[in-house]
């Protein structure tokens, strides 16, 4: 029996039960709220506070949350069954809905979660290649496993936690995003079986690829008899229905999706050329999971995808995140506070730095006040506002007009605050 909490507040109580008060380590700067509930870009705590998400679950309420066309498609397919342990009718539907939407691949598996979904493609390209080394780049992230989670405040990227073996990143060269140099000299080394890639780079900066890095990467990769494997986890079906290979026009080998793939439901993908996944289906590389394509999964993307063919939100969404990143430029070139505010639409930096200021690899972005801004995050959170403290603004479908106006106002009451603060 676990302890009964003599706590109170569900804080406390989360803190009692779960390590940090959250189950997922993203998410312990976040630990002094405790949801109730949400309804598209909208979100209410346990105090009844509202808040306008742009933090999205880290992306995956692209539609906003509790969309409704995506759940009555989860509830009526659950009704039959969750998992067989063979494959089923939906699953075929939303596999055959997958590839439609991204245009590029012929084949795909549904897992659960993007971390997987990136060790799956890079255990694949090493079976393919019989290489063994990864070109990967700093900033990037690609999941919490043991050869994925890297800390990048040391040169060459360490393991990021205890536990980690240290000879994790034995098989690993970090290059510099945007780089074509440095990766070319990576692959020169030799046997490389893949070069994994966030077409954005999301996760630090929101770094966009500069003109020709992307179709470099595919030309070098094919120079050298190396894999191109995108990371879509954020990227895909935000940037566009084809994601990254549809807005630059540039194909992988491989690729991997998750986050707005399933409208908030735990679904991941790897995606690929036959020949390439083939060595999947002749069992050559295992892949593997019990929860691969459940009944709620498959379910999930076939009406996500269904929802983004319908609505057809990418246009509308590229001016709602122009009108949003114009309006927090604005508030701070008001308030005389110099604010960087730069990426896609979709999903966009805010960090404190003079707008002109480059930013595009790493240690560009770690030369940001990172930590002011994080800090400001939890400004702008007791204003109403949800975001990510690294940076990152995710925009959904959700967002009307006055979300944005009233989005900008509060963005502009906290960052006024923050400055006093600052005497
Ligand atoms: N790749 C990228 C680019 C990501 O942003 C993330 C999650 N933030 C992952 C992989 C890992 O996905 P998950 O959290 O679903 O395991």
């Amino acid at each position: 029996m676990p302890p009964v909490s003599t706590t109170t507040t569900l804080v406390d109580r989360a803190a009692e039960v779960l390590p940090g008060g959250v189950s997922s380590n993203v998410r312990l700067a976040h630990a002094d709220v405790v949801f109730d509930r949400g309804e598209r870009c909208h979100l209410w705590d346990s105090n009844g506070r509202h808040y306008i998400d742009y933090l999205l679950g880290q992306g995956p309420a692209f539609l906003g949350h509790g969309e409704p066309r995506v759940n009555a498609a989860v509830a009526e397919a659950v009704q039959h069954g969750m998992v067989y342990g063979a494959t089923h009718r939906l699953e075929i539907e939303a596999t055959e809905a997958l590839l439609g939407a991204i245009g590029w691949a012929d084949q795909a598996r549904l897992c659960v979660s993007g971390t997987e979904a990136d060790h799956g493609a890079v255990r694949l390209a090493r079976g393919a290649t019989g290489a063994t080394r990864l070109v990967r780049f700093t900033g990037s992230y690609h999941g919490w496993l043991n050869d994925m989670l890297a800390d990048y405040s040391q040169r060459p990227p360490t393991v990021a936690s205890r536990g980690q073996l240290p000879d994790s990143f034995d098989h690993t060269d970090f290059v510099p995003f945007n780089d074509l140099p440095a990766v070319a000299a990576a692959l020169s080394r030799g046997d490389v079986a893949a070069v994994l890639v966030e077409p954005i780079m999301c996760n630090n900066g929101v770094l966009v690829p500069k003109e020709g890095f992307l179709a470099g990467l595919r030309a070098l990769c094919d120079e050298h008899g190396a894999l191109l494997i995108f990371d879509e986890v954020i990227t895909g079906f935000r940037l566009a229905l084809g994601g990254a290979v549809e807005r630059f026009g540039v194909t992988p080998d491989l690729a991997v999706y998750g986050k707005a793939l399933a409208g908030g439901w735990p679904v991941a993908a790897i995606a690929g050329r036959r020949d390439l996944m083939s060595l999947i289906g002749t069992n050559t590389v295992n892949h593997s999971g019990t929860f691969n394509a459940s009944v709620m999964a498959a379910a999930a993307v076939k009406a996500t995808i269904g929802v983004l063919r319908d609505d057809d939100p990418y246009t509308a969404l590229e001016g709602t995140g122009q009108r949003l990143q114009r309006g927090l430029a604005g508030a701070a070139a008001d308030l005389g506070v110099p604010m960087r505010v730069a990426g896609v639409s979709a999903a966009f930096h805010v960090g404190f730095a003079d707008p002109a200021t480059e930013v595009s690899t790493f240690d560009h972005v770690a030369r940001l006040d990172l930590a002011r801004y994080a800090a400001f995050a939890s400004v702008l959170a007791e204003h109403g506002i949800w975001v990510a403290g690294r940076g990152i603004w995710y925009v959904s479908t959700s967002v009307t007009d006055n979300d944005v106006a009233e989005t900008i106002d509060r963005f502009h009451a906290a960052l006024s605050q923050e400055v006093r603060s600052r005497g």
